[in-house]
């Protein structure tokens, strides 16, 4: 069975994954395998390894356009993601990637610096994602013990938005994936 939720993993970003990652020079795919090339580097533990090549899973399983930010929509994807890969995989991989887009808003408002290094398109998001998080939620977002490891994929994400950049294919990180397969 387990094997069989991984498959239908890379199944989809096989068949999905080659849609563009909201105005960023690279495909859905590419910015999921670079993501977890870059965590793989850093020497991530490998359910923090498949949080990365999962993050951003829910863009590709929901319905709407890629480009919806551009149209005043926000698609939540960090929950559609952490939703439906939750009945497969432990915490360690879901909460990281449910908090992805708070640590964003958590960093631009800790770290000036990183605002203004984001990306267009990312920028653009933050405004509809709520903008920087405001004093009382960066509290509550330090309190959630998942919190350091939501700040390190954050990183990774906005890292992994290089065109061409060659990783190792999706089955180099099927023994991380099953690392966090709920038993
Ligand atoms: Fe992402």
């Amino acid at each position: 069975m387990s094997a069989t939720v991984i498959d239908e993993i890379f199944t989809v970003f096989r068949e999905r994954g080659d849609g563009a990652y909201l105005g960023e020079p690279v495909s859905q795919s590419e910015h999921a395998l670079q993501a977890a090339a870059a965590a793989e580097r850093d020497g991530a533990p490998p359910q923090l390894v498949a949080a990365a090549l999962l993050h951003d899973y829910g863009h590709l399983v929901h319905d709407l356009d890629e480009d919806s930010a551009e149209h005043g929509i926000d698609t939540v994807h960090e929950d559609v993601g952490a939703e439906g890969l939750g009945r497969h995989f432990v915490p360690a991989v879901t909460e990281p990637l449910r908090l992805h887009v708070a640590a964003k808003r958590y960093l631009c408002a800790v770290e000036p610096s990183y605002l203004d290094a984001l990306s267009p398109a990312s920028k653009l998001s933050l405004e509809l994602q709520g903008g920087p998080l405001p004093p009382d939620e960066v509290a509550a977002f330090e309190a959630n013990p998942h919190h350091r490891e939501a700040v390190q994929l954050r990183r990774w994400d906005d890292e992994a938005k290089i065109e061409g950049l060659a990783t190792p294919p999706f089955e180099h990180y099927r023994s991380a994936l099953e690392s966090g397969l709920r038993t």
